[in-house]
């Protein structure tokens, strides 16, 4: 569903993506992992046409993400991201958010919206929480509202940057639970986390970054059990 293929990078001279190669077949959850100023966020942002990119391409559902005839704001309304820091629209109610993407960019009327967000948003466990506004939940209720709003555009992936490391430690499970289960409903996950908890209860496939390049990229019991590069055991060892 989705292919980089030996996708590079540069801001100015400076070269943040090498030759990285790698895909996601429906229904894979891609852990992406490695140490700070890697690449790992710049790799994500790719998929969804965030980061423009020099060499290489990436394809999403057939799709050729850099080619300059790709309608972007089309292709990132059937990818759902979530970011660290929430990003929800902080003058709109929980439910004005759910529904903004749904009527504004998929032309769906306000009532079928306000359904298939509220569904969302009960799956998060936060129906009661529909008229606040942002600024009254907490951390984790926020990132599970971006989750739901993200689901209720009818994704066919969802990409997480790191969604929990933003979040009081209490909170970080609330979150991940919501991400286990979408996970193994089958929704094919790009997520880049340091949660290993995570990865080792639903990943298939992990990818180590270093450097801007692709160090691992295997299986998850490969990747625990016997990481080849001496970077990814040194990575294991700190945080684990
Ligand atoms: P990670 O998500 O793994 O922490 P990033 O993809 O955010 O890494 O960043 C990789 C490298 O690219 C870092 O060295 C970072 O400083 C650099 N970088 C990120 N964004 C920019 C930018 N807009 N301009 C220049 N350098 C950037
Ligand atoms: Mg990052």
């Amino acid at each position: 569903m989705i292919a980089i293929e030996n996708l590079s990078k540069w801001y100015g001279q400076f070269q943040v993506l090498t030759d990285c190669s790698t895909s996601v077949a429906k229904g894979d959850v891609m852990v992406i992992c490695g140490p700070s100023g890697s690449g790992k966020s710049t790799l994500i942002k790719t998929v969804n046409g965030l980061e423009p990119f020099q060499q290489g391409t990436v394809t999403v559902d057939g799709i050729s993400v850099g080619a300059p005839a790709t309608d972007l704001p089309a292709l990132r309304a059937r990818i759902g991201m979530v970011f660290q820091n929430f990003e929800l629209f902080p003058h709109l109610s929980v439910r004005d958010n759910l529904t903004l993407g749904q009527t504004k960019v998929l032309g769906r009327g306000l009532d079928e919206a306000t359904a298939r967000g509220l569904k969302y948003l009960e799956r998060v466990g936060l129906l009661a929480q529909q008229d606040k506004y942002p600024n009254q939940l907490s951390g984790g209720q926020q990132q599970r509202v971006a989750i739901a709003r993200a689901l209720s555009m009818d994704p066919i992936a969802m990409l997480f940057d790191e969604p929990t490391s933003a979040l009081d430690p209490e909170m970080i499970n609330e979150v991940l639970d919501v991400m286990v289960g979408l996970a193994q409903d089958g929704m094919t996950m790009m997520v880049v986390t340091h949660e290993m908890g995570f990865a080792k209860r639903v990943a298939n496939r992990v990818v180590f970054m270093d450097h801007g390049r692709i160090l691992e990229d295997c299986s998850k019991d490969e990747f625990f059990g016997a990481p080849r590069s001496d970077r990814a055991r040194d990575f294991l060892a700190r945080i684990i």
